[in-house]
């Protein structure tokens, strides 16, 4: 029996290609776009290794209209899984311009390539970001929208786009997954995340220490109001979160409309518990010195993940402790990430 195609913008990236392990896993045929603006070609061979199937990698620009048109009529997707953007927030708000033109040009000429071609059953990846500085927390899918950078704010665009697209023609079937803190990697250290330069985030940072790349982890504040004075977060499993991706693609399959889930634990960990963390699973120290606090940060941000448990029947099954042991997995292997 064939696969049902399923076409992956984004994946050759971090969470594009755990979600096409996961969709080969569970029968589907993942078709990548990307541009390898921020990953590499090899990510094929890898989840070819992990799964035995190598998905086709088409080296396009989503900006580049007619070719994605030409691909859409060409392989005919069940569904569209929407990864591809770009995701530094410092870099957006230094150059607005090209997370404008990227993330909201780039979804409007996959979505015309996608009408154009009768395909209209997308999953798309959204951020916690939208929320800003929440007034509680968990965050409740309703809590208001208020990104507080560029990079938010072409999520809230492309959010509030599809939403649009769905109130105008109801053959579309769109889910919005807002995901929180993804870490991690496959559990055979294949795939992970390889940052290009510094890394942003805490995990890839921490790992990056601990592999002596790094000499120290800077602590962006201990000031906080939270119970240790670090900031604190909502850390999910990239399996998990890949996942979740299949259970919100088998929901937008059968449903037709909009549905917006936020994809986290609902447990909030602080910067010295990660480090902690991270310390029992790749036995060193972490060595970290306090500095002030990032401008534009938050003191604590964690889900409120009670719909996705609700309407897709997924909830995260992986610890922190796993998060840790598999993300030195992959940078023990991989130092220098697909390089
Ligand atoms: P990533 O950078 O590893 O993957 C994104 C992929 O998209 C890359 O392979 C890149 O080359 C590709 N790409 C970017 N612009 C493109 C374009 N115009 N045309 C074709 N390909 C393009 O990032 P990721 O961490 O895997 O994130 C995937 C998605 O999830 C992004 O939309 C991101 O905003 C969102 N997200 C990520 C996080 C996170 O912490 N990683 C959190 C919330 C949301
Ligand atoms: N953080 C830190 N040092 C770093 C990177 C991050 O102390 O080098 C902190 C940051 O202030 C926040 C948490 O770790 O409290 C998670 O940061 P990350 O950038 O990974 O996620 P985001 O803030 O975007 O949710």
């Amino acid at each position: 029996m064939s696969r049902p195609r399923i076409l992956v913008t984004g994946g050759t990236g971090y969470i594009g290609s755990h979600a096409c392990v996961c969709l080969i896993e569970a029968g589907f045929e993942p078709v990548i776009v990307d541009n390898l603006s921020n990953s590499s070609r090899i990510v094929t061979e890898r989840v070819a290794r992990i799964t035995g199937f190598q998905p086709v990698l088409h080296e396009t620009d989503l900006r580049d209209s007619e070719a994605i048109a030409r691909l859409v009529r060409e392989i005919r997707p069940a569904a569209t899984l929407h990864f591809a953007g770009l995701k530094a927030v410092g870099e957006s708000v230094s150059d607005p311009l090209r997370y404008y033109d990227n993330n909201v040009c780039g979804t409007v000429s996959l979505l015309q390539a996608l009408d154009a071609g009768g395909c209209r059953v997308l999953v798309f990846s959204s951020s916690a970001t939208v929320y800003g500085d929440p007034d509680t927390v968990p965050i409740p899918e309703t809590a208001p929208v208020r990104p507080t950078n560029p990079y938010g704010q072409t999520k809230v665009i492309v959010e509030k786009l599809l939403l649009d697209l769905c109130a105008a023609d109801p053959r579309w079937h769109v889910s919005i997954l807002r995901y929180f803190n993804p870490v991690g990697a496959h559990e055979s250290g294949l795939i992970g995340e390889a940052p290009r330069g510094t890394p942003n985030n805490l995990v890839p940072y921490i790992a990056q220490v601990a592999a002596g790349k790094r000499a120290h982890l800077s602590v962006f504040g201990d000031d906080w109001p939270t119970a240790d004075g670090s900031g604190v977060r909502d850390y999910l499993h990239v399996m998990d979160l890949a996942e979740g991706h299949v259970a919100a693609l088998r929901h937008a399959l059968a449903n037709p409309g909009p549905l917006t889930l936020n994809l986290g634990t609902g447990q909030g960990v602080s910067v010295k518990e990660m480090i902690r963390a991270y310390e029992a699973a790749c036995g060193s120290q972490i060595p970290f010195r306090i500095s002030p606090r990032r401008p534009g940060d938050i003191a604590t941000c964690y889900a409120d993940a009670s719909r996705a448990r609700e309407v897709l029947g997924w909830q995260p099954r992986r610890s922190l402790a796993a998060m840790c042991k598999d993300s030195w997995h992959w940078q023990s292997n991989n130092p220098d990430g697909y390089q």
